[in-house]
């Protein structure tokens, strides 16, 4: 075999047989980023450095661009934290300009009714899964507790690690959350059937085409890529949109929620909720800049004071970092796992960029997140307004489900 498979109903990516020149590049770096030889989780990372263009995402684009002139619907799209680090790529920015703004204004000209922040939604994320956190340290039951918004590593778990499934969060991805959020309490609020919204996800993502065929809330999934050529076809000049801001109700995002989309991000952002659920009080300065779990190397690892416990955590950067410490993961109590090199800034949707320039670009898009968090002066999801008015009204009334259902844990007789 020299090439990574692909399926013909692989929901992620596709291969164009006659551009493919069987050079074995997908496979060298499908070994490299999942020691993988023969069993796709959809990362995606092959299409990054495929040289003949013969691996490409599935696109979505003009299925949503139909809904787009469809008035029996309305269309509304939720945005990954790290699209608006890497949008500006096409349109000739500097790599990592932080254009948050022009990319709501953008999915505005579009047509989208409504765009929302799936920051808010990685708010939700963060927590749920604190309270999770530190429900299990109480109990000390499937610890390490590994982190759930990467799909591609959930789906690895289920195929290759099902020893571990107890140990995953049962928390929704973000795009899971505010999908639930979108389709309830935003439908509720403003007394519109959610059989008439039309829900997409902009990601940097493609494993979250395959991880919304399992989520009714979510009905399609985009990458940044795709947004690219949407407005590329509509003849839409990105650099002379103005500003526009994100729609009210689910449209506000924290700092923590933002770095979501750099590895490190979920644990940091998590660590600092934890805190605060423990303790009753805003975390230590040094949460807001938590070095021991940035950074490039493939496993961080950091023992965090959250006074009443001492917790070892650890950030797996790459999923086939996880080969050289299963041995000692017991040893741990919070496991972040993202399976693209950089975290989700660099997904295989983010588009093509010289595989010579892939971390440079990484680090950018990383930078740029971080320096948002660092001015922006909510910075814990607990303190997110829309947050705190969602759990009153809606989510404390037990009115939508934000866990997944726990794995099945196969039967292998
Ligand atoms: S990297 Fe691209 S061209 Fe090379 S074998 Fe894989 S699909 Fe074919
Ligand atoms: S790291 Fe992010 S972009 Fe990559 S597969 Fe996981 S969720 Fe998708």
């Amino acid at each position: 075999m020299d090439r990574v498979e692909i399926k013909k109903d692989n929901l992620a990516i596709a291969r164009i047989e006659e551009k493919c020149i069987h050079c074995g590049m997908c496979l060298k770096t499908c070994l490299n980023n999942n020691h993988l030889t023969n069993a796709c989780i959809n990362c995606g990372q092959c299409i990054l450095t495929c040289p003949s263009g013969a691996l490409i995402p599935r696109f979505n684009y003009r299925e949503v661009l139909n809904y787009l002139y469809d008035t029996n619907y309305q269309v509304m799209v939720i945005t990954s934290p790290a699209v608006r680090v890497a949008i500006g790529d096409a349109f000739g920015y500097e790599p990592g300009t932080f254009l948050e703004k022009k990319m709501v204004s953008a999915l505005k000209a579009l047509g989208f009714n409504k765009v929302f922040d799936t920051t808010f939604g990685a708010d939700l994320t963060v927590m749920e899964e604190a309270q999770e956190l530190v429900e299990r340290l109480k109990t000390k039951k499937n610890l390490p507790m590994f982190t759930s918004c990467c799909p591609s590593w959930v789906n690895y778990v289920h195929k290759f690690y099902q020893e571990k499934e107890e140990n995953i969060s049962t928390c929704k991805s973000p795009i899971g959350m505010i999908g639930a959020m979108v389709k309830s309490y935003y439908a509720e609020y403003n007394e519109i059937d959610a059989k008439n919204i039309i829900l997409v996800a902009l990601t940097p993502c493609v494993s979250k085409k395959e991880e919304i065929a399992h989520n009714p809330d979510v009905d399609f999934c985009i990458t940044t890529m795709e947004l690219v050529f949407m407005l590329k076809e509509m003849n839409i000049d990105f650099s002379k949109l103005p500003d526009k801001e994100f729609d009210k109700l689910l449209g506000k995002g924290s700092g923590a929620g933002l770095i979501f989309g750099a590895s490190g991000g979920v644990m940091e952002s998590t660590l600092r909720t934890a805190y605060y659920l423990i303790n009753h009080e805003k975390a230590p300065q040094n949460f807001y800049n938590l070095q021991q779990v940035r950074g490039k190397d493939n496993f961080r690892e950091a023992t965090i004071d959250l006074k009443k416990y001492q917790i070892k955590v650890g950030v797996i950067n790459k999923l086939a970092t996880i080969n050289a410490i299963k041995e000692k993961l017991d040893n741990f109590d919070f496991i972040e796992v993202m399976t693209c090199p950089g975290g989700c800034v660099g997904g295989a949707g983010q588009g093509l960029v010289a595989i010579n320039k892939l971390e440079e670009y990484q680090e950018k898009r990383k930078a740029a997140l971080y320096q948002d968090d660092a001015i922006n002066n909510i910075k814990n999801s607990y303190e997110n307004t829309e947050i705190k008015e969602a759990y009153t009204t809606f989510i404390n009334k037990g009115k939508v489900k934000l866990h997944n259902v726990k794995p099945k844990v196969t039967n292998q007789n």
